[in-house]
């Protein structure tokens, strides 16, 4: 066996625990700055079946003490959050709604095995973090700037029997987000190919694991190839819209009927991701529904909305466009908060959403508005930010 395998080599043996070369060495470079690189402190919050939770800490960034065999490998038992601080135009630090983030973390963890928590607990350990962060990230005078942080729940257990973690670990970590870039113009987004699903009734697709996004990315990496900037989630025989990449899908269009509706799917059948952006979009188009002055941008009237939660195709979509019923279209969430989208393409053809100008009012505009002016401290009056 030696000589036919000579080409490839045999590994060397490395047996030593005092071998400097036995163990991988990871380099740690000082990790900050934009994209790619996280702050230089992580939040660590363990967890072990016998002991239940440890206090947490903060730790220099860098690699993690994980076996080959850690559940989290093997089995995929890990789900994650994204949260924002914002840095509000009166100079004070914000996190929007973070209980739902917390709350949905915990059904997230219980979904693949992984333990529960306090989500109040964790609530308050993101924010001292989050806090620690900011400081040093968002400094005081970046009004309007924003910091990400990435909660991360996995299962640490090493045993290769299939079961549910007996240990984990809850770590959090901090980077500057790029902004989204369509540059200038709306997202041009390509539908999912004929034969694949991001998620299905009884699936996962409702909860922000790992698991839900690995298999999204050859379909992600084929519409950056061919220059568009997501994919458009479809779902069934009746193609029905699901999600905009990582982001909550919505259409305005005028019915049949003549009402001007903000449709987005529905969370009933398990497949669409609980955005706390679609949560508040929906939350304020309604609670606004009523306030006449609310509905103004760029100094012209916009007829209210009526917010309805439905499955919708993107055959309603095309009639729409056709019709000339379709106002606006837009994803939403918390990377990207509003997004116009400007073209979808699907099987071949490009179905134009109409892009207002700079100067018309804007449904997507209006709401972004609402939200930011929420975000950024000009007005809390839902009480959403702390
Ligand atoms: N859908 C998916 C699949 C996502 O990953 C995200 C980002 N968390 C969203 C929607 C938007 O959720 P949120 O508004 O909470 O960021």
């Amino acid at each position: 066996p030696q000589q036919s395998h000579e080409n490839v080599g045999y590994p060397k043996l490395l047996n030593k625990s005092n071998d400097a070369a036995a163990t991988i060495s990871t380099p740690i470079k000082p990790l900050h700055g934009p994209q790619t690189n996280c702050t230089e402190q992580m939040m660590i919050w363990q967890w072990d079946e016998a002991t239940g939770w440890e206090a947490p800490e903060i730790r220099p960034y860098g690699p993690l003490p994980i076996m080959p065999s850690a559940s989290v490998l093997q089995y995929a038992t890990e789900c994650f959050e994204g949260i924002k601080i914002y840095r509000g135009y009166d100079d004070r630090l914000r996190v929007f709604r973070l209980q739902l983030n917390c709350e949905r973390m915990l059904k997230s963890s219980l979904r693949v095995g992984l333990p529960s928590f306090d989500t109040a607990h964790l609530e308050s350990i993101i924010m001292q973090y989050g806090a620690l962060q900011a400081e040093k990230w968002l400094p005081s005078g970046q009004t309007g700037q924003t910091l990400y942080l990435r909660p991360t729940h996995i299962g640490t257990t090493a045993a290769l029997g299939v079961q549910k973690p007996r240990q984990s670990l809850i770590y959090i970590i901090a980077t500057l987000l790029p902004g989204f870039s369509t540059k200038g113009n709306g997202m041009r987004l390509l539908t999912s190919p004929a034969d694949a699903a991001r998620a299905w009734p009884g699936g996962f697709g409702n909860r922000k694991l790992g698991g839900n996004y690995g298999p999204t990315l050859p379909a992600h990496d084929a519409a950056l190839q061919a220059g568009f900037d997501q994919v458009l989630w479809l779902f069934g025989p009746e193609g029905f819209v699901t999600e905009a990449g990582a982001s909550n899908f919505f259409v305005v269009w005028k019915t049949k009927q003549g009402d001007v509706e903000l449709v987005t799917a529905g969370l009933d059948n398990g497949t669409i991701l609980e955005g706390v952006t679609r949560y508040s979009v929906l939350d304020l188009v309604r609670s606004n529904r009523d306030q006449q002055s609310m509905w103004q941008h760029n100094g012209k009237p916009l007829p209210p909305l009526t917010a309805v939660e439905r499955d919708f195709s993107i055959d309603e979509i095309q009639d729409a466009v056709e019709e000339g019923r379709l106002i606006e279209a837009f994803a939403a969430g918390t990377a990207y908060f509003i997004a116009p989208a400007e073209i979808i393409h699907h099987r071949g053809k490009d179905i134009r959403i109409p892009l207002p100008s700079a100067e018309s009012a804007s449904y997507a505009q209006l709401i972004k508005r609402w939200l930011s002016d929420i975000v950024f401290g000009v007005q809390d009056s839902q009480n959403w930010t702390r």
